[in-house]
């Protein structure tokens, strides 16, 4: 299975993601998470990225890509992958379909998480309170004005997105405003 999860940051896409990925047995794959780790090592991709991740701005496609591009390289992508933050430009988009062209692959589905934007901004309060509740720092833009600069570079560049993939026949909405076991449970469904 190789699904790209779409859907504004603070849909759900992580939690629906790793979801997908225990259930089909393959990486969930998020460049967020990978830009975080070049953030924490201080390697000159995250040196690039480190400002524009905390201002709430989208990474430039070339570095995201490079990304992308090295981690599905890698074995464990090999059999199928739930990526989660990625392709969030169509210029990602395209780069992903020649990348799995190249291999003769193509995607399974794009599922995307259609939500609330002002519920979401509730979440986001809500992850940044239980993150300073259990004594973490929370994330560097989790909070109200970056969520709606997110929500605005979302909107902006990823929507047309949905678009994209709805021409080629792979868009899956799907209501992501319901509980996580009944999200998951129609995300399923509509794959199968
Ligand atoms: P996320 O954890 O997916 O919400 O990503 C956190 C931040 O990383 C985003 O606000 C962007 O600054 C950056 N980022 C993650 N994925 C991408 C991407 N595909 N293209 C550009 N920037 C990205």
């Amino acid at each position: 299975m190789r699904i790209v999860m779409l859907g504004p940051p603070g849909a759900g896409k992580g939690t629906q993601g790793c979801r997908l990925a225990e259930h089909f047995k393959v990486p969930q794959l998020s460049t967020g998470d990978m830009l975080r780790a070049a953030v924490d090592a201080r390697t000159a991709v995250g040196l690039a990225a480190k400002s524009i991740m905390d201002s709430g701005g989208l990474v430039g496609d070339e570095i995201v890509i490079e990304c992308v591009q090295e981690r599905l390289s890698q074995d464990d992508a090999q059999g199928g992958f739930v990526l989660d933050g990625f392709p969030r430009t169509v210029a990602q988009a395209k780069s992903l379909d020649s990348l799995l062209h190249e291999k003769k692959l193509h995607l399974s589905g794009v599922v995307e998480l259609v939500v609330d934007e002002e519920l979401l901004i509730q979440r986001i309060e809500k992850r940044a309170e239980e993150a300073i509740a259990k004594g973490d720092i929370p994330r560097s833009d989790d909070n109200v004005d970056t969520m709606r600069k997110r929500l605005a570079a979302y909107r902006e560049s990823t929507e047309v997105l949905s678009n994209f993939y709805y021409n080629q026949g792979r868009l899956i909405p799907i209501d992501g405003m319901r509980e996580v076991d009944r999200v998951n449970a129609d995300i399923l469904k509509a794959l199968s």
